[in-house]
């Protein structure tokens, strides 16, 4: 598999019984195959792959037969939600409003669910993150939050085959589009998954942006981590390290957005699906300055299928969620950075690499017809991508005080977001 056609979805990793595994998890993080495998096996790794191909249009009809709402940008939806969850200390726990937090913790106490697949970081080696399925209260806590380095979640297929229960859920996009092609098929690994859920999804990094980030405090060995945050503290977070010696590293979130253009898995450019359209809920964060300001983590919130609906009509009745519904256009709006990006900008990048000859992923749809300042913007971002990626600039921003740098790139991305804010908004409701 190309590996720019890769999304790390882990699903083949987790299906092949050890022919395929991930090398090199804290550099390129490649899918490897070890051995031979026979014909039939290597049909249902290429069915389950959806770095390869996902028609959306199809899994759409299929999963959402039932659903009054769509969008070609945020997917089908029976209603669109900014709010959060009402206990305090899951939100408080969280990556923005604790919705998916505390559905996994409704389902589990309630019995809908003996387990829930989630991402926590590794006990052994602290700067990693790994799949579990929590079966407490306790263990989803621990895997709440944003984990911003490549996770491969579907390696855990195995366990999910052996483990007796209902579960839920809980990937990235290119994961959850896996899980579904799994469905289909009517694979056994699957068939105890009853709820998927997922966070929004802008990109993911490459462990160097941790080992980036350490050494740009005179950190040279990422063994030394005994703890890593993402998103610790208040809304919207710092990307924060704890280390053996007791040393305390941590920068504000969106001041260590400086890592994206440095390390961003080049996957994640080629996937159009902001919001997890396939989920049966997924949850993003609430970016509007009115939001922003009380600092205390909102969440949109979409539900998707009847039975995501259901969990959330009953856990409002219950008064554990508080969400004010939203009309499409304000969702829209209120993403209209990511829905451009995603929506916008990976078509135009598939059409570039379409033109240097390069294969691309098959969704089943496309999106066309944009302005020419589009094309040139995204002409410009791309070079600078290609520019900020390599090893010299990569040497060089480490040498830069990560809080000046921080500073600087949320300057400039404010910036650069009020300067494009009619291209990228022009049509876009
Ligand atoms: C890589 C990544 C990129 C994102 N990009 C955006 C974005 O561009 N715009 C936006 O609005 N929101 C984005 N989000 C979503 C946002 O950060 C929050 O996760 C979302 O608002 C849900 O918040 P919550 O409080 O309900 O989640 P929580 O209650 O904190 O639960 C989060 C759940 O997600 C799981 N999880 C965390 N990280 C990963 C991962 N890497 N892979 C698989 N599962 C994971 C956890 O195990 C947990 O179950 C992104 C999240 C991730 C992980």
């Amino acid at each position: 598999m190309n590996s720019n056609l890769c999304n790390r979805c882990g699903s083949c990793v987790g299906l092949s019984d050890g022919a395929i595994v991930f090398e090199d998890k804290t550099g390129k993080y490649v899918p490897v195959q070890k051995r031979k495998i026979n014909d039939d096996l290597a049909d249902k790794l290429w069915q389950s792959c959806s770095g390869k191909e996902f028609n959306f249009p199809v899994y759409s009809k299929k999963i959402f037969r039932e659903t009054p709402g769509f969008h070609r940008y945020t997917g089908a939806f029976q209603k669109i939600y900014i709010g959060y969850c009402t206990d305090e200390a899951i939100r408080r726990n969280s990556a923005s409003g604790g919705i998916i937090s505390s559905v996994l913790i409704w389902l589990l106490e309630n019995k809908w669910i003996d387990g829930a697949v989630v991402l926590k970081m590794s006990e052994t080696e602290p700067w990693m993150n790994e799949p579990f399925i929590a079966t407490s209260k306790e263990e989803i806590l621990i895997s709440a939050q944003s984990k911003y380095t490549i996770s491969s979640v579907n390696e855990i297929l195995p366990e999910i085959l052996r483990f007796k229960g209902n579960l839920a859920y809980v990937g990235l996009p290119g994961q959850v589009q896996s899980i579904r092609k799994l469905q289909e098929i009517n694979d056994p690994s699957v068939i105890n998954i009853k709820y998927i859920f997922g966070p929004f999804y802008g990109n993911t990094l490459h462990f160097s942006s941790v080992i980036s980030f350490l050494r740009s405090y005179k950190i040279r060995d990422y063994h030394q981590v005994a703890r890593l945050y993402f998103r610790y503290g208040e809304w919207p977070g710092y990307m924060r390290a704890e280390m053996k010696d007791g040393k305390i590293i941590q920068l504000p979130k969106f001041h260590a957005n400086y890592l994206i253009p440095f390390h961003i898995l080049k996957n994640s450019l080629l996937c159009t699906d902001l919001s997890n359209e396939f989920t049966d809920i997924s949850g993003g964060d609430a970016w509007a300055p009115i939001y922003e300001e009380r600092g205390k983590g909102f969440s949109m919130v979409i539900s998707r299928s009847k039975t995501g609906q259901e969990i959330i009509d009953n856990m409002k009745s219950e008064g554990l969620l508080t969400l004010n519904e939203i009309e499409l256009d304000q969702a829209i709006e209120m993403h209209s950075h990511g829905y451009d990006l995603k929506k916008r900008g990976t078509f135009i990048r598939m059409r570039f690499r379409q033109w240097l000859g390069k294969d691309n992923p098959d969704y089943g749809y496309s999106i066309t017809g944009f302005s020419f300042t589009r094309y040139l913007m995204e002409f410009f971002i791309g070079a600078l991508f290609l520019l900020l990626g390599t090893a010299p600039a990569r040497f060089i921003v480490e040498k830069i005080p990560p809080a000046f740098i921080g500073n600087i790139f949320e300057k400039v991305r404010t910036f650069w977001k009020k300067s494009t804010h009619n291209i990228k908004r022009n049509q876009l409701t």
